[in-house]
């Protein structure tokens, strides 16, 4: 399968003026299909109604991975972790090659994810706490604009991210996460595309009013510790067997209280899982088969709306 160069199908919509460039993309992850489907119908919807600028959208980056209905590609590799990708490499890398281009063009980025098959994840607007004060401001705004629950600031050094490339050339961007697991979950792309409508309203792009949620009802957290945002690392599994959570994305869960229980059918142990922090349930593990090491969920050091900071 090597050698055949596919390009990326991308879609650009043309205001009727001159304006910002935006990047929209899903699909970096094969598994995560809401995105896929907002981005496409958002293609549709905006064909004709830009006022100025362009909107540049890509339904679907690594068709490797959707053809095989997994996160990774064809070469078992993560897309969100090679970028900027090798043009003369795998397909996974060929794909981050080219995305990464149209990065490069682009003057902001929304990159739409979900939890994929393995987690559900409670809405979230997310961002590198970027060393320019100007661009961080910018990716807070668009974070707003999207009117997710939760306003997630990280660590800006993690690189093989379309993020990464997109905060090695000064570009403002964001990504997203919400929901998870196997079907559809139709408030997802709902959300997504009111989010994205939203945004652009708020760059005069689009006709009509804009609609934000006031901050003080966002958990918005700001995590500048190293690797911050890594998920695949927070709540590793304990042992191998049936995960059986006790708990939902969203609640609040204080330490030590019960987050759920591995079941291994072979030998009949259970072991408990407990909170390891204070804090909102963030992602809970929804593929129930899991291995020691494997993430069970992420909590988020946050009780109630409001702000904190946490310095690196
Ligand atoms: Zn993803």
């Amino acid at each position: 399968m090597s050698g055949v160069l596919n390009t990326i199908q991308s879609y650009t919509i043309d205001g009727k003026a001159p304006g910002p460039h935006i990047l929209l993309t899903a699909g970096v992850h094969g598994d995560e299909y809401e995105p896929m489907l907002a981005a496409f119908e958002l293609k549709e919807y905006l064909s004709d109604k830009l006022l100025m600028g362009s909107v540049t959208i890509v339904p679907v980056v690594n068709e490797s991975a959707y053809s095989k209905g997994d996160r990774f590609g064809e070469d078992h590799l993560d897309l969100a972790r090679i970028c900027p990708g090798n043009q003369n490499g795998s397909s996974s890398e060929r794909y981050a090659f080219q995305i990464s281009s149209l990065i490069k063009q682009a003057n902001y980025l929304i990159d739409m994810h979900t939890g994929g098959l393995a987690h559900n994840i409670f809405p979230l607007a997310g961002f590198m706490l970027h060393p320019s004060k100007e661009v961080l401001n910018k990716q807070r705004a668009m974070a707003l604009a999207f009117n997710l629950p939760v306003i997630w600031g990280t660590d800006y050094q993690p690189n093989g991210r379309t993020l990464s490339v997109a905060r090695d050339e000064n570009i403002p961007a964001i990504y997203l996460e919400y929901g998870g697991g196997a079907g559809i979950r139709e408030e997802v792309i709902k959300a997504y595309k009111e989010g994205f409508l939203n945004l652009l309203r708020s760059f005069n792009m689009l006709a009509g009013t804009v609609k934000n949620i006031p901050e003080e009802d966002r958990f918005w957290v700001e995590d500048a510790r190293p690797n911050s945002g890594y998920f695949q690392g927070k709540m590793p599994s304990p042992s191998d067997g049936v995960f059986i959570a006790e708990v939902k994305p969203g609640e609040c869960i204080k330490k030590g209280n019960p987050f759920g229980v591995i079941k291994d059918p072979k030998s009949g142990r259970h072991t408990a899982i407990y909170a390891d922090i204070d804090g909102l349930i963030l992602s809970v593990r929804v593929s129930v088969h899991v291995y020691a090491g494997d993430a069970l969920g992420s909590i988020l050091p946050i009780l109630k709306p409001e702000k904190i900071i946490i310095e690196g």
